[in-house]
C-alpha cells in the first residue's frame, strides 16, 4: 500500500492521515472538494460522492440549509455541525456572511445554546478545568493537541451574558469567542483554545437536571478557587508562554479581583470590563460628531454600576487624563446610578470598584431624577434590566440637549434598557442611539435611522490579533483607548447622517485589521512586544491573518 504523503499544511501540522481517518478530521476534510489525485493519494475513492465540486458549489449547496432552519438556535446547531465535519469551510460561509452570521454564533443566539448546552451537545470542543483536576492542571492543559495556542478565552461559567449562572454549559461562550476571533480577526482555528473553569454552580435547577454535564455541586468559593485560578494561569505560562488569555463572563467580584492581579503580570484582560469600554468610547467619540459635544466637555450617567460600567468609567477617564484634565475632574464626568439609586459619597453600601466614581451628591433614587438633576449627555444602560429607559427618561433627554446619546447595551436584546424604536419616538428621533444587540432600522415620519450596535467584535479580535503579531506581553489600557479612537475613525459621515455610530459590521475584518496594526503600534512603542519589528507592520499583520482556503494535499 502506497504511504500517505506528508505535507507541510499553513500551520504546524502534518497529514499523515488516509481514508476515513482523514474525512473526520474537521481541519483537514475537505468533504467533496477532495480532487481527483488526492482521492487517489489518500484512500478516499469510494468515500465520497464522485463528483468533485469547488468551495464555493459545496457553499451554495450548505448556505440555503442554514438558512432553512426555523430558528436561530437550529441554525447554530447546524453550523456547529459544519464546524465539526469541515472548519476550513465553516469559516469560509461565515466570513462570506458574516453580518448574516454573527448573530446566529453569538448574541444572542449563543445565550440560548448554552443554556440548551446539554441537548445540543454533540462533540467536545475546548478545554473544562475542574475543581477535581486541582494539582494537576498542567497535565490536563497538556492534553490539549495543539502547540501554538495564542488566544485563550476561558470562563468559569458564573454569569453567562445576561442570564446568570450556567456552569460547564458556558461553554458556548468561550467556543462563539474565539470563533469571532477566526472570522472577524483571522486568528487561526488552531491558536485559539476555548476553556471553561468548571468550579460547580450555584444554580440549583440546573445542578438537579438530569442534562446537565457539569460537576453537580456548589461553586468552590474564596481561596480554593482562588488557588484552582492561580494553578490554571501558572501552567497557560509554561505551556502556552505567548498565549494572550481573556476573561470572559465571571462574576463581578472575581473578575475585578483577576484583572487586578494578573494585568500587570502576564498577558490577560477581561472583555466585559475592557473590551466594552472600548466599543462604548468609540461610539461616544463617534457621538460627539453627531451632538457637537467633544467627549471632554459631556457629562455620562450609566445605569449600572458593574463589569461594563466601571470597565467604560475607567477608559473614559483615562482617555480624559491623557487629553490634558486631572483624574477627578475626568471622574466628575461619569455618574452611575445602580440598583440603590445614585452612586454618591455618603452610601455606605458601595463595592470597591464603585467608590471611585461616588461624587458628592444628596441621594437621588431614581433613574429619572438623576436624569433631571444631572442633565447628562449621554445615559448609558449597562443595568441587564429591560425598560429602564421609560419614555419619561429618554423625553428629558431630549429637553435637556438638541442630540441626546442614548446607548442601552444591555444583552440580549429582551434586556435592552429600552428599543430603537422607543428612544427614537420619545425624542422625536434626536436621539443618537445604538444598543448590544442588533434592531432593525427604524422608520418614523418618513425618515429611516440605523441604529448601531455597539458589539464588543469591533474592538476584541483586532486588539488579540495586533497582541498576537507583536507577542505583546501585555494588553493595557492605552490599547483599548487607541482600539477605540482607530474604530471611531472608521466612522463615515455617510454612518453618521443615518444615525449609526460605528461602522457597518461588513466592514468588521478591515476594522479589525486596523485595530491589530494600531494595537502592535502600542505593544512596539511601550516596548511590550516580544519579537522584532516587521519593516512594514501593517503586511505582517495581514499576513498572519487565516484564510480559509482549500491547501492542495498533493
Ligand atoms: P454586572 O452584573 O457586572 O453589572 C450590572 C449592574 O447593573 C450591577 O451593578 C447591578 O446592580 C446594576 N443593576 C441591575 N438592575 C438595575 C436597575 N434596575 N437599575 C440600576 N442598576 C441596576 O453586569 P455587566 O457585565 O456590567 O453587564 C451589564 C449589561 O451590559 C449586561 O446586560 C450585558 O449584556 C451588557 N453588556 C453589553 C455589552 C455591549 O453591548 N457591548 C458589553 C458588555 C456587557
Amino acid at each position: 500500500m502506497m504511504a500517505a504523503p506528508t505535507y507541510a499544511l499553513p500551520y504546524d501540522r502534518r497529514v499523515h492521515k488516509r481514508g476515513a481517518d482523514l474525512l473526520n478530521d474537521p481541519v483537514l476534510n475537505k468533504g467533496t472538494a477532495f480532487t481527483e489525485a488526492e482521492r487517489e493519494a489518500y484512500g478516499l475513492q469510494g468515500l465520497l460522492p464522485p463528483r468533485v465540486t469547488t468551495q464555493q458549489e459545496q457553499l451554495d449547496r450548505f448556505l440555503p440549509g442554514v438558512r432553512a432552519r426555523p430558528t436561530l438556535l437550529d441554525r447554530y446547531a447546524y453550523l456547529v455541525s459544519l464546524a465539526d465535519r469541515n472548519v476550513t469551510l465553516f469559516y469560509r460561509l461565515v466570513i462570506d456572511n458574516l453580518e448574516e452570521m454573527m448573530p446566529v454564533l453569538y448574541t444572542p443566539t449563543v445565550g440560548q445554546a448554552c443554556e440548551q448546552f446539554g441537548h445540543i451537545f454533540r462533540r467536545s470542543r475546548g478545554l473544562f478545568i475542574t475543581a477535581d483536576h486541582r494539582g494537576r492542571v498542567r497535565e490536563v492543559l497538556a492534553n490539549w493537541p495543539h502547540a501554538d495556542v495564542r488566544m485563550i478565552v476561558v470562563t468559569d461559567g458564573a454569569r453567562i451574558l445576561g442570564l446568570g449562572d450556567l456552569g460547564a454549559n458556558g461553554m458556548g461562550i468561550p467556543i462563539g469567542k474565539l470563533t469571532l476571533y477566526t472570522a472577524c480577526a483571522g486568528v487561526s482555528p488552531h491558536q485559539c483554545l476555548p476553556v471553561t473553569i468548571d468550579v460547580g454552580t450555584d444554580n440549583v435547577a440546573l445542578r438537579e437536571s438530569p442534562t446537565y454535564m457539569g460537576l453537580p455541586r456548589p461553586r468552590l468559593q474564596g481561596e480554593a478557587y482562588d488557588a484552582l485560578m492561580t494553578e490554571f494561569i501558572e501552567a497557560v505560562q509554561e505551556r502556552f508562554p505567548l498565549a494572550c488569555l481573556q476573561f470572559e463572563d465571571f462574576g463581578n467580584h472575581n473578575a475585578f479581583h483577576l484583572l487586578e492581579t494578573w494585568r500587570d503580570r502576564i498577558c490577560t484582560f477581561n472583555d466585559d470590563i475592557q473590551g466594552t469600554a472600548s466599543v462604548t468610547l468609540a461610539g461616544l467619540l463617534s457621538a460627539a460628531r453627531i451632538t457637537g459635544v467633544p467627549l471632554e466637555q459631556m457629562r455620562l450617567l450609566f445605569l449600572g454600576a458593574g463589569e461594563a460600567g466601571i470597565g467604560i468609567g475607567d477608559l473614559v477617564v483615562e482617555s480624559l487624563v491623557a487629553g490634558g484634565l486631572s483624574e477627578a475632574e475626568a471622574r466628575q464626568r461619569c455618574w452611575f446610578v445602580d440598583s440603590r439609586g445614585l452612586v454618591v459619597r455618603s452610601r455606605t453600601d458601595l463595592a470597591e470598584h464603585k467608590r471611585r466614581f461616588a461624587h458628592e451628591h444628596a441621594p437621588v433614587s431614581s433613574l429619572l431624577e438623576a436624569v433631571e438633576e444631572l442633565r447628562p449627555h449621554a445615559i448609558i444602560g449597562v443595568s441587564g434590566t429591560p425598560n429602564t429607559f421609560t419614555p419619561d427618561v429618554l423625553q428629558a433627554m431630549a429637553r435637556h440637549h438638541a442630540r441626546p446619546i442614548v446607548l442601552a447595551l444591555s444583552n440580549p436584546t429582551s434586556k435592552a434598557e429600552c428599543t430603537a424604536e422607543q428612544a427614537y419616538a420619545a425624542t422625536g428621533g434626536r436621539a443618537v442611539f445604538a444598543s448590544g444587540s442588533p434592531f432593525d432600522p427604524v422608520t418614523l415620519d418618513g425618515r429611516t435611522f440605523v441604529p448601531g450596535q455597539g458589539n464588543n467584535a469591533y474592538i476584541f479580535p483586532g486588539v488579540g490579533l495586533g497582541v498576537i503579531v507583536a507577542e505583546s506581553a501585555r494588553v493595557t489600557e492605552e490599547m483599548f483607548a487607541v482600539a477605540a479612537r482607530t474604530l471611531a475613525a472608521m466612522v463615515s459621515e455617510e454612518d453618521l447622517a443615518m444615525g449609526r455610530i460605528y461602522p457597518s459590521l461588513s466592514r468588521i475584518r478591515e476594522v479589525s485589521r486596523v485595530i491589530a496594526v494600531a494595537v502592535a503600534e502600542v505593544a512596539y512603542t511601550r516596548g511590550l512586544a516580544r519579537r522584532p519589528r516587521p519593516d512594514d507592520l501593517a503586511q505582517a499583520v495581514l499576513d498572519a491573518m487565516y484564510e480559509p482556503e482549500y491547501h492542495s494535499l498533493v
